[in-house]
Parts: structure tokens; C-alpha cells; sequence
């Protein structure tokens, strides 16, 4: 298990950035493609935006960007109809695969 669903398993988003670049690297890598300086790690707030979204059955999915470019695909809880550009807050879990799922704020 890597560094990043270890800590997914807990709960905790952890993305890796480049400091020489000042980029996020997504998804994440120990060594920055861009200049292969070794990337560091920091918690995201886990708050994000939905980009796009769709219904399956009564349940919505859809793409949700945090942090600065890293898009994400995941569930969406929305007691309404979610809308592009809402602001949601992010929950993580790992057992075997990542498990992303969003709630929209204020409903
Ligand atoms: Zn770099």
C-alpha cells in the first residue's frame, strides 16, 4: 500500500506538489514529471467544485475539482439537484480501490 492510500484509508487526502514547480501533481507521484525533483506532501481541505455531473438511478455522480486542478470522480449527496460550480466538501476511504464521495454544502 502506498503513502497516499494509507492515508486515504484514513481519511486523509494527501496530495504531492512540487515546490521547484509550484504544481500539484495529480495523480500522485513521488518525482515531479515535470522537473523530477522529488515531490513533497499536504493535506487538502477537501473542499471542492463540481465540474459536471450526472443521475444514475437516484443517485448522482459526477467530476468535483479540489485544490487546484485535481478532478476527482466520485458521488455526490444533494437532498436537490446538484449544479455545476457548487461548492461541496469531499470525504475519502481506501479498501482496495479509492472511494471519493462529495456533499453539497448548505442543503
Ligand atoms: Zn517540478
Amino acid at each position: 500500500m502506498t503513502f497516499f492510500e494509507d492515508q486515504l484509508k484514513q481519511g486523509i487526502f494527501q496530495i504531492s506538489y512540487c515546490e521547484k514547480c509550484n504544481e500539484n501533481i495529480w495523480p500522485p507521484k513521488e518525482i515531479c514529471h515535470i522537473c523530477f525533483n522529488e515531490s513533497k506532501w499536504k493535506k487538502s481541505e477537501n473542499i471542492g467544485k463540481i465540474i459536471e455531473f450526472s443521475k444514475k438511478d437516484s443517485d448522482y455522480f459526477g467530476l468535483v475539482e479540489i485544490d487546484q486542478g485535481i478532478r476527482i470522480m466520485g458521488d455526490i449527496s444533494s437532498l436537490s439537484t446538484p449544479k455545476t460550480g457548487q461548492i461541496v466538501t469531499m470525504k475519502v476511504s481506501f479498501d482496495s480501490k479509492p472511494h471519493y464521495s462529495f456533499t453539497v454544502k448548505n442543503n
